[in-house]
């Protein structure tokens, strides 16, 4: 706790103590001693808040509310200008034993519903304020983003309210909350303390979430997983390097409807769209270009005046760009392997290129339709041993992490100059490996993924991208992941 207390002491100024993950009495009392005698100059310019919170109340400390209220008057004496108590201890004690104990701290008081959000969120702010303490706290678990914005606008226009909306539908909310009039957000230096918390290294430096102000363009990406999503790291990094006051967030997106209705509130300027609402965004769109319509799905939509929704396809973007430096596309023959989502972005892009497509698939009806919608030809499994090819397209995602063992070709199926898999984790597929190894030419999906992610981040922003900086973060990103899983 005191290692990360020194690692919090460089990004923050105000710093939560939770006395209450400290194993035993004999700990608290020891890390206390700590604090008070290792006061420094950088110890004494942050403010500290001391919570001890108790089981019934979501923490982790088993004693009674009088041991507990030892504790936060012993970590006053240590140095806590703040110290936070729990209504359900804070009811149970007359105002004037807090006063007596904790008469020389701050009281921030807080209520927390971890299981749901209660409706009356203005009747439970009325209920802490009650004590008159110098700060009142909520914390409730959201199930969609519109309770998340509920949960904010508690704090808004009103001073010395801390709003918190948990859950992991909720991590946007979190970052917005500073900007939304919440007086603290909070972020974990290592263990999460409470649902979709975002690092405090997120929270500073990916969404700078202490810099953003009213008028800060917020974008996200939604999807439903999205936390593995590398798109927030490349896209922030794109706002940082061109120093403009935008900010690039995660949505985790259940119910279509739900975010849509959210992206008023929350001064939504444009999203990414991924798994699985590539297709069904379509139908809530205002109008789309042409090329997106005939793939046939939207990766990214832009929010233009009275909220009208305009979508556009970048992974067909995606693959031109990370395609044609390495091959002429006009004239080439180039087989896709699958025929769903991405299969058909590729089909189009090569096809639009001038080159002749073939698609083969486990399904021949599937490779069929595609091949039809581009002009090309199906193909046969088993021609792929005896047929050569320019470029041979990976559209599957056999082979992606964790599943990295796998090919979705065998080595005897390889016969072209230029392999091209469009999965980005792992950076070197069995495939891309199996190529290399025959001295195929190889492209990752890493160069996809940042081509169609600086596609749109210049139709956000109408300005040329700081591509080689988004490819860095991107690729730092997955090198950082990839270490990760070796241990
Ligand atoms: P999708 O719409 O679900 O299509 C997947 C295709 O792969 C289907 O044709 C499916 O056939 C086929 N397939 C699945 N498992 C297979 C197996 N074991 N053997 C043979 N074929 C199999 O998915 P998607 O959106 O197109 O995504 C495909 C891949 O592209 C993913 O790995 C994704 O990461 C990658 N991608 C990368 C980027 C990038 O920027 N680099 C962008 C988009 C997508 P059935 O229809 O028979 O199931």
């Amino acid at each position: 706790m005191w290692g990360q207390l020194r690692q919090a002491l460089d990004v923050a100024r105000t710093i939560e103590l939770r006395l209450d993950w400290l194993s035993d009495d004999a700990e608290i009392a020891k890390f206390l001693a700590l604090l008070r005698a290792g006061r420094t100059t950088r110890t004494a310019r942050a403010t500290f808040i001391a919570t001890c919170r108790r089981r019934e109340a979501g923490g982790k400390f088993g004693g009674t509310i009088a041991k507990q209220l030892v504790h936060l008057a012993e970590a006053i004496t240590a140095g806590c200008a703040w110290y936070d108590l729990e209504i359900e201890s804070s009811s149970k004690c007359p105002p004037e034993l807090l006063d007596v104990l904790l008469g020389e701290g701050r009281q921030i008081a807080s209520a927390h519903f971890f299981q749901r959000r209660p409706k009356n969120l203005r009747r439970v702010a009325a209920d802490l304020a009650h004590v008159q303490p110098a700060v009142i706290k909520i914390a409730a678990q959201c199930d969609s983003l519109a309770e998340s914005m509920d949960v904010l606008r508690v704090a808004r226009g009103r001073k010395n309210v801390i709003a918190i909306p948990m859950g992991e539908v909720a991590l946007p909310a979190r970052v917005l909350a500073l900007r939304e009039g919440s007086a603290l957000a909070y972020a974990p230096v290592e263990n999460a303390t409470a649902p979709g918390q975002a690092t405090l290294e997120a929270m500073k430096h990916l969404y700078r979430a202490d810099a953003l102000r009213r008028k800060t363009r917020v974008y996200g990406v939604i999807g439903d997983p999205i936390r593995h999503s590398l798109s927030p790291v490349m896209q922030n990094t794109g706002f940082q390097a061109r120093k403009m006051d935008a900010v690039f967030l995660p949505f985790l997106v259940r119910d279509l409807r739900d975010f849509l209705r959210a992206i008023r509130p929350f001064g939504i300027s444009g999203f990414s769209v991924t798994i699985p609402h590539k297709q069904s965004i379509l139908r809530h769109l205002d109008d789309c270009d042409p090329m997106a319509a005939a793939i046939g799905a939207v990766n990214t939509v832009v929010v233009r005046g009275a909220g009208k929704l305009y979508g556009y396809n970048t992974d067909y973007v995606g693959v031109l760009r990370a395609l044609e430096r390495r091959i002429p596309l006009r004239g080439s023959r180039a087989l896709i392997f699958g025929a769903g989502g991405a299969a058909r972005a590729v089909a189009f892009a090569l096809a639009e290129s001038g080159a002749s497509v073939c698609i083969c698939a486990r399904r021949m009806a599937q490779a069929k339709a595609l091949a039809r919608a581009v002009e090309g030809e199906a193909v046969e499994r088993p021609r792929l041993r005896r047929e050569f090819f320019d470029a041979i397209i990976n559209a599957t995602p056999v082979g992606m992490y964790p599943h990295s063992a796998n090919s979705p070709l065998s080595a005897a199926e390889l016969n072209c100059r230029l392999v091209f898999d469009s999965i980005y984790r792992p950076r070197t597929t069995k495939l891309l490996q199996l190529a290399g190894r025959r001295g195929i030419e190889t492209v990752s999906g890493v160069e996809m993924f940042v081509a169609q992610g600086t596609a749109q981040w210049e139709i956000w922003t109408g300005e040329r991208a700081p591509e080689a900086a988004m490819r860095r973060a991107v690729l730092h990103a997955l090198r950082n992941e990839e270490k990760i899983a070796v241990r």
